[in-house]
């Protein structure tokens, strides 16, 4: 704590992961003598970087830039760039760390990292988003490539900013490194299921945990918070499996839709028209402006807008309505002390490390088309995401059951997600 402090994003992530590790501890004392329970809480590098731009109106504009090289034992650095004006160093490291784990859960061959900027790309000009990506990746570009740091998008950044980006990028390496982002468009190295993997492989994941109660999405009332990227692809996948999204959200406030919310209309709004919420309910449903979208009575909530936005009210709101799963699209949308009452209630809960695994896995299959110069049909790769979602979620059961504590998703995430790094970590030396 007092080598970071202030960085309370930080040190809620770091705590969630070491309170799972203790029955690790036991059976390996070879990670204590290697020191790997510090060295995996210690970025291997931190940049924090001036971003000027010019704004429409001709101003200097100015923001800051972080990319967080988290650990590189098992690959290059991956992860996001989020651009919100909430980011700053903490959430990144926070996002980092989390990122070590979950793409280790994948099996697959990628590190962990996080990046972003303090910038709000809401009511700024397609120009004006080119012109500070640009001037962001003229930073950015020395710290990354396909076999170094691999950034993709989060908050704020979909395929219109990796486009600016990654021609900032072809531009300055004077080469078509295709491997060096990921979330790209389809006509420019991008991968089929990359723009829905998110939000696909949470109801994966949901499904799973479904299945292992004997359940489906059949039937089911379903409240998705958020309307971004990963709502949107959530809310697509519960629909295709029978269940109904009854409500969604976003930062001024949430929607009601009692019939099922309507996709199409949705995604014009959000996708095509980039509005607020209260456009979609010009039509139907009804917004609620203040208040919490988790008392919107559900069987099943995918919080996937952002960090801390399911409380310990509003998971004492989802038991009393009868909730009994909860699988995190975004990355630690639920309090601990939220967490702790939906698992004493017997809710199953799908922490993010392992629940909207999903992106991160399809960006690396992006990567392997990259590097292979192939193209993989939609069906083909969401199969690919389907098996990893399941593989996911039966490593987590296994891994809990294994260290004791069944049917506890959190600790068989934590800790089947740190195995693997930290036995390349042993093996690789103290680096
Ligand atoms: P988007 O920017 O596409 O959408 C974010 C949504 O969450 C918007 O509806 C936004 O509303 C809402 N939101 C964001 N910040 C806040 C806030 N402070 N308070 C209330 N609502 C907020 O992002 P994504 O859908 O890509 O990401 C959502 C979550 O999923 C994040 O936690 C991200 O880290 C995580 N995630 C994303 C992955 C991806 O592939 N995109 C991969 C794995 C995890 P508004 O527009 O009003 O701000």
């Amino acid at each position: 704590l007092q080598r970071n402090p202030g960085e309370s994003e930080f040190h809620q992530a770091v705590h969630e992961v070491l309170d799972s590790l203790a029955p690790v501890v036991r059976k390996h004392p070879e990670y204590l003598d290697a020191a790997v329970f510090s060295r995996i809480c210690e970025p291997e590098r931190q940049i924090i970087f001036r971003v000027p731009w010019i704004d429409d109106a001709g101003a200097v504009r100015l923001n800051r830039g972080f990319r967080v090289q988290f650990n590189s034992a098992l690959g290059p650095y991956k992860g996001g760039l989020r651009f919100h004006p909430s980011v700053n160093l903490g959430i990144v490291k926070f996002l980092g760390f989390e990122q070590i784990f979950k793409n280790s859960l994948t099996g697959m061959p990628i590190g962990g990292g996080k990046g972003g900027s303090d910038f709000d790309p809401k009511g700024k000009s397609d120009r004006e988003v080119m012109r500070f990506c640009q001037s962001l990746m003229t930073e950015l570009n020395r710290h990354i490539g396909a076999e170094v740091d691999v950034p993709a998008g989060d908050i704020g950044v979909g395929t219109r900013e990796i486009g600016y980006l990654f021609g900032q990028y072809k531009r300055l390496a004077n080469r078509y490194e295709s491997g060096a982002l990921t979330g790209k468009g389809l006509t420019w190295g991008g991968s089929q299921v990359r723009t829905e993997a998110t939000g696909y492989g949470t109801v994966y994941f949901a499904q799973e945990m479904l299945r292992a109660r004997g359940e489906s999405f059949d039937g089911k009332r379903v409240v998705v918070s958020g309307s971004g990227n990963v709502a949107i692809y959530a809310i697509e996948k519960v629909h295709e499996f029978g269940g109904t999204v009854v409500a969604c959200s976003d930062s001024s406030g949430y929607v009601v839709d009692e019939a099922g919310i309507d996709l199409d209309l949705l995604k014009e709004v959000k996708e095509v028209r980039r509005e607020r919420i209260d456009a979609y309910t010009e039509h139907r449903g009804r917004l609620v402006a203040d208040g919490s979208i988790w008392e919107v009575p559900c069987d099943i909530a995918l919080p996937s807008a952002t960090q801390n936005e399911l409380q310990e009210a509003d998971a004492i709101a989802l038991v009393r309505s009868g909730c009994r799963y909860v699988a995190e699209g975004a990355n630690m949308p639920t309090t601990p002390d939220a967490v702790r009452v939906l698992t004493d209630a017997g809710v199953a809960f799908g922490p993010g490390k392992a629940a909207n695994a999903g992106g991160v896995a399809t960006s690396a299959l992006e990567m392997q088309q990259n590097a292979s110069r192939d193209s993989w049909s939609f069906e083909y790769t969401e199969d690919r995401l389907a098996g990893i979602m399941r593989e996911i979620h039966d490593s987590c059961a296994t891994t809990a059951d294994e260290f004791g504590s069944p049917g506890n998703y959190v600790v068989g995430a934590n800790i089947a997600g740190f195995l693997r790094v930290a036995d390349a970590m042993v093996a690789l030396g103290v680096i």
